[in-house]
């Protein structure tokens, strides 16, 4: 008997249920990654990721090879592919992670038809991707088929038993006689942020042990401040599967104390986009919550949004996000969060611009969590103060108080101590000459302007 895994989003050994029964249903299985045309074609093949996932085939393919296995790796059409190398392999079945966007339910879809037409079954787990599948708890009574508000998924999700985490298996065998094509490089990937991440279970495994070890005690209270680098820098390999969710949690739970609960509640935010996306994939392009916004397009916003993706829009902590994502395809989330707002709402230009050009540079990039959180700060997701306008002044003064954040990734303002660093355009005429850094684009008095005139009713 011979199985075929179909990995995806889910490039790991440890903790992967569709591996354990593909192992237990038959003696030989083919783990299978197929460099899917339909997205490399498209805008979802940035470079940044396309370089991660490089460490990612490259670590997977090295950890089977020390079980007595490796990688294939095919590219084309998926379900081609597959429906392929089943032939060619004999196998019965396919094992392969759920998937929660339109594209995923699409392509299983596509792939159980192909298969059963060939007389072979397909098997789709859950709980790979994330901890909880979407679904799996509803909002009691009110025949809603997904929660639209985080904290009550927060309270069901964590009254729900997970499975426990499963250890990565000792041997793999895989039949000798399948060709693969040569895995990708990442030095072959161009145009990368030079401080990009390593990808790859290795390195997530090493990462999620230090980060329990030392990290996670002071999350809590640091997961704010932007220069403290005080977050677990996980997401990326939670976005490729590298580090298993449930893992994720189990190990958050047995370290403990409030910054574990903190972290752990992060990790629900995962799960509670991911069950919005999946019982509304159409959300990925259209607003969760029509707002009627006459967001601003025309040459002066095209000027606008190209100061704000060049981190020159004189607002110092936008710019030293904007800077931060350029230069590491990473960005901190009280970063995104600021950043997002002052496109979205201070700007008035529409999410989606903002949202492309997150993915264009983002390592953990990611239909789910970069959509509807885009959404949630742009007002027309499950924000239940959709009005609310992050100040980004005053967002500066609070969680970068020192300025170390904005020294760090706006030289030009090195050598302004905080709090004027944040307000840089006060200072008095000659002083204010010494630094080439740009006027606000925008007076934050106009911005607000600009959103309420746009967004009718919105009075935050
Ligand atoms: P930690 O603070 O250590 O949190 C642990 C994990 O919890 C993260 O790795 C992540 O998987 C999850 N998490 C944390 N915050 C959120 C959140 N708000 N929503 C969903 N999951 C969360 N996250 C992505 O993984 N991919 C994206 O494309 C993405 N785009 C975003 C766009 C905007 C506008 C905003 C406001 C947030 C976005 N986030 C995204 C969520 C969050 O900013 C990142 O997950 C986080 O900054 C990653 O850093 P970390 O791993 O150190 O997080």
């Amino acid at each position: 008997n011979t199985a075929v895994v179909l990995y995806t989003s889910d490039l790991r050994l440890h903790d992967h249920p569709p591996l354990r029964a593909a192992l237990s249903s038959g003696d030989q299985v083919v783990p299978l990654f197929v460099r899917d045309r339909v997205i490399e074609d498209s805008a979802f093949a940035a470079p940044n990721r396309l370089a991660f996932l490089a460490d990612c085939l490259a670590d997977l393919d090295a950890a089977l090879r020390d079980r007595g296995g490796r990688l294939l790796l095919r590219s084309g059409d998926v379900v081609a592919e597959v429906c392929a190398l089943v032939q060619e392999a004999d196998a019965d079945e396919v094992h392969m992670a759920a998937g929660v966007s339109g594209y995923a339910h699409a392509r299983e879809e596509r792939l159980r038809e192909a298969l059963e037409a060939q007389g072979r079954r397909l098997y789709v787990h859950d709980t790979v991707v994330t901890a909880v599948a979407p679904g799996a708890v509803l909002p009691s009574g009110s025949g809603a088929d997904h929660f639209a508000v985080f904290t009550p998924y927060l309270r069901r999700w964590t009254e729900l038993p997970l499975r426990p985490a499963e250890p990565a298996p000792r041997a793999v065998r895989v039949p000798e006689d399948l060709g693969s094509e040569p895995l990708p490089r990442r030095s072959a990937v161009t145009g990368t942020s030079p401080g990009l991440a390593r990808g790859g279970e290795t390195e997530a495994r090493r990462l999620l042990t230090n980060w329990l070890r030392s990290g996670i005690t002071r999350y809590e209270d640091t997961h704010d401040d932007l220069a403290g680098d005080a977050t677990s820098k996980l997401s990326p390999h939670l976005h490729f599967g590298t580090l298993s969710p449930t893992e994720a949690v189990h190990r958050a739970r047995a370290a403990g104390g409030p910054g574990a609960e903190a972290f752990v509640r992060q990790l629900c935010w995962r799960d509670f986009h991911h069950q919005v996306l999946a019982a509304r994939p159409e959300t990925a392009a259209e607003d969760y919550r029509a707002r009627q916004d006459r967001w601003r397009t025309g040459p002066d916003a095209e000027e606008e949004i190209q100061a704000w993706k060049d981190g020159r829009t004189g607002y110092p902590v936008v710019d030293a996000a904007m800077r931060q994502l350029r230069h590491e395809g990473w960005m901190h989330n009280r970063g995104r969060l600021l950043a997002a707002s002052f496109l979205a709402k201070t700007l008035y230009v529409d999410w989606r611009t903002g949202a492309r050009h997150f993915m264009d540079l983002l390592v953990d990039g990611d239909v789910a969590n970069n959509q509807l959180n885009w959404q949630w700060v742009a007002g027309t997701g499950t924000d239940t103060r959709p009005n609310r306008v992050l100040n980004p002044v005053r967002q500066g003064l609070r969680y970068d108080p020192e300025g170390r954040y904005v020294h760090r990734w706006v030289p030009e303002l090195a050598g302004l101590p905080a709090p004027r660093v944040h307000e840089p355009w006060r200072l008095p005429g000659l002083e204010r000459a010494r630094f080439d850094y740009p006027d606000p684009v925008v007076d934050l008095a106009d911005g607000l302007g600009r959103f309420r005139e746009g967004r009718p009713g919105a009075v935050s």
